[in-house]
């Protein structure tokens, strides 16, 4: 599998192509590439959405643009760490940020960051590996003060499991802390095919 990153993510790519080794047992190719011509930049969030991605192949691509849904017009609400449909992506301007706002640069602990970027990346390319999916279930975050609600896609209800959903930074940690140690629940586990 290839791994995309822009520059300047190099280390962040050399993580995350560790982090497939140890979970998925798989060694990566790692390119710079700048795969932003594939996504479109949405001025009304100030981000860019993901589109069209149907003919990829499985691979994962690094950015630190911030991800958005098509037509998204909540900058607060529909923003995406990663996301996942034939190719997987990860944004890391708000995975090293302090209170979920995208940033241009760290703003934690590499340690914080790292195990954020980690978890993260090996949820997106579950989406694609794991390939048994019967026991997911539609994951919809509802913003509490707006009502304004995120349809995340189908996830797994383990909350110990690397592929349930997370709403937000706080919350991740709190998946992290808890994580099997194989990071995948049985179900998820006995179907990942890479
Ligand atoms: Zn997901
Ligand atoms: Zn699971």
């Amino acid at each position: 599998m290839d791994i995309y990153y822009e520059p300047g993510l190099e280390n962040e790519a050399t993580v995350a192509s560790e982090s497939v080794a140890k979970v998925f047992l798989t060694n990566c190719k790692i390119l710079e590439k700048d795969r932003g011509q594939l996504l479109r930049y949405n001025k009304l969030v100030n981000g860019y959405e993901l589109r069209g991605l149907e003919n990829q192949v499985p691979s994962l691509t690094l950015t630190t643009k911030d991800l958005f849904m098509t037509g998204s017009t909540s900058r607060d609400d529909d923003y995406f760490y990663g996301f996942s449909y034939y190719s997987a992506w990860v944004s890391v301007c708000r995975l090293w940020s302090i209170n979920d706002q995208p940033e241009a640069e760290i703003k934690v602990k590499k340690q914080t960051f790292v195990r954020r970027l980690d978890h993260v990346l090996i949820h997106e390319l579950g989406h694609i590996f794991v390939r048994n999916q019967e026991h997911y279930e539609p994951y919809i975050i509802t913003n509490e003060k707006t009502g304004h609600k995120t349809d995340t896609g189908e996830h797994c209800l383990d909350k110990r499991c690397v592929m349930s959903q997370f709403e937000d930074l706080v919350m991740l940690e709190t998946h992290i802390n808890d994580r099997y140690p194989g990071y995948f629940c049985e179900r998820c586990r006995s179907s990942i095919r890479v």
